[in-house]
């Protein structure tokens, strides 16, 4: 039995109370199938009263948050941020063992979590109106407005960061959170908004429903009480979740999916590009929206290229995240059946293995492992080229100049994402135009997750922005006052 650091609490957070649910959920270890905590499955009823509770914050029935000024919602955040990198160790031992990622990331992700909420409370009193130039008998101004109770749906890859990602930007422009987490891991998150309250958040700023996506996560996209929508998930569920909020005309952030190119040019640096797209692939064993899933490489270096990659991926090592190895297991058993079945079905159409990673000796062979894998000889237009994986497989295809690479990258509805390496400065702009994806990384890739930086996707990698100031600038809305002086 695998022991956690701690049992997180258990319940839905309304209010500032944890509240038992009828019934509750199974969390199982991803590197074991062990059962290692049981979570609130929150019901509709349980939703109706979290968004009440929000609400009651936000109108100033309830709580403080609708007192806070943007200077004491900063001190706030400021606080909390520091209250995580106290509990560091804490929340990254359950973020390993809950989503089954390396130490490291987990690690990782802590950190990005509490710089979130030290860059939005740096940010939340610096969200200006403008003023605007009409006719000379009126002053006109706009008000940069929160939009009330925000309601924020996430998954289970990164769990901390993108409750970091959408509750510190909410709560930094002043609204209040009703948060539903994944069901296949939400630890570090119950965690997290245990110390927000222990923080001193006042009553109703955050809930969090956690439970079912059919249930809660439903009840909660259909809500008449919430104002704003974040959701971060698949593209099938964003269509669900897109259509029930359009019911009550909520508006919607959906950060979806993605099948993001890396495109390597010969007069690249080689071994650092190289080193990026391995990473790009095996970070969280490849169940990262925001993945390098595809490797473009000019024809000239393509043999050269893979022989290079396969020497690499033949050394990549998955073991249980507790070991730090160079992949963890995928979330759970169906994640891992699907990959597989899609690896199979590309070898059955010809696609070449060119090399795969191994598993570590005593890893358990309960985990829900898939060692990393490189695909050769990959068809234009073929599905494995098109379709996100979610899982260590990199897609390897060779081009024959710029307009051709071009043409690939964006062979995809996904568009979230791309690399371009090479020297030549006009092509890296060129090509940074004309790549259809919310985000381009020239001779690099992901800028060390760059929290600062605005993400979000194109087609069906969703659409609106999160992150950086463009990401509180999407928790609120504007209100346009025009004043008649004579
Ligand atoms: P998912 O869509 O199954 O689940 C996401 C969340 O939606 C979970 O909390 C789930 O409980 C909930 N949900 C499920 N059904 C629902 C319903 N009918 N109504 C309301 N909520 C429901 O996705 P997943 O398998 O958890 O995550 C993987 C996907 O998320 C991948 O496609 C990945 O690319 C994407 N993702 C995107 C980003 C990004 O920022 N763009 C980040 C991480 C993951």
């Amino acid at each position: 039995m695998h022991a956690l650091p701690l049992t997180p609490p258990t319940g839905a957070l309304i209010g500032d109370h944890w509240v038992d649910t009828a019934d509750t959920l199974e969390v199982l270890r991803p590197a074991s199938g062990e059962v290692i905590a049981r979570i609130a499955a929150s019901s509709a009823a349980d939703v109706d009263a979290a968004v009440a509770a929000a609400r009651a914050a936000f109108t100033g029935e309830l709580g403080q948050w609708s007192t806070f000024s943007a200077r004491a919602r900063s001190e706030w955040l400021y606080a909390f941020s520091q209250a995580i990198d106290a509990d560091r160790d804490t929340l990254a031992a359950l973020e390993c063992a809950d989503t089954g990622k390396p130490i490291s990331q987990a690690r990782g992700d802590i950190d990005a979590c509490a710089r979130y909420f030290r860059f939005y409370a740096g940010a939340a009193d610096k969200l200006h109106g403008e003023t605007i130039p009409f006719d000379s008998d009126y002053a006109v101004m706009t008000l940069r407005e929160p939009w009330g109770v925000c309601a924020q749906i996430i998954p289970w890859n990164y769990p901390a960061q993108i409750f970091g990602r959408c509750v510190a930007a909410a709560l930094a422009a002043g609204n209040t959170c009703v948060l539903k987490p994944a069901e296949d891991a939400c630890l570090s998150v119950l965690r997290l908004a245990q110390l927000a309250v222990d923080c001193g958040l006042p009553e109703g700023a955050l809930n969090l429903v956690p439970g079912l996506g059919r249930e809660a996560g439903a009840a909660l996209a259909a809500h008449p009480g919430i104002d704003h929508l974040s959701f971060t998930g698949s593209p099938e569920t964003g269509t669900l979740v897109t259509q029930a909020a359009a019911v009550h005309h909520v508006p919607v952030t959906m950060e979806l999916g993605g099948k993001s190119p890396q495109l390597l040019f010969a007069d690249a640096d080689r071994e650092r590009a190289l080193d990026a797209v391995v990473r790009g692939i095996i970070q969280n064993a490849g169940q990262t929206c925001s993945a390098g899933s595809r490797l473009l490489v000019e024809q000239s270096i393509h043999d050269e290229v893979v022989a290079a990659l396969s020497e690499r991926f033949a050394r990549l090592t998955c073991d249980v995240g507790e070991n730090d190895p160079d992949c963890g297991p995928l979330i759970n058993e169906r994640q891992r059946d699907k990959v597989m079945t899609l690896i199979q079905a590309a070898q059955d159409d010809g696609i070449h293995i060119a090399a795969r990673g191994r598993l570590a000796d005593d890893a358990p062979r309960d985990g829900h492992f898939v060692v990393p894998h490189l695909l050769t000889q990959v068809p234009q237009g073929h599905g494995v080229s098109r379709e996100e994986l979610f899982g260590p497989v990199l897609v390897v295809q060779a081009f024959a100049d710029e307009a051709e690479a071009a043409r690939l990258a964006n062979a995809t509805d996904f568009g979230l994402c791309a690399g371009v390496w090479t020297a030549d400065g006009g092509r890296q702009l060129r090509l940074a135009k004309a790549i259809r994806s919310g985000q381009v990384f020239v001779n690099n890739y992901g800028a060390a997750g760059g929290i600062e930086l605005p993400f979000g996707g194109v087609g069906r990698s969703g659409h609106g922005r999160e992150k950086g100031f463009e990401g509180l600038r999407s928790y609120t809305r504007i209100k346009t006052i025009a004043i008649h002086h004579g």
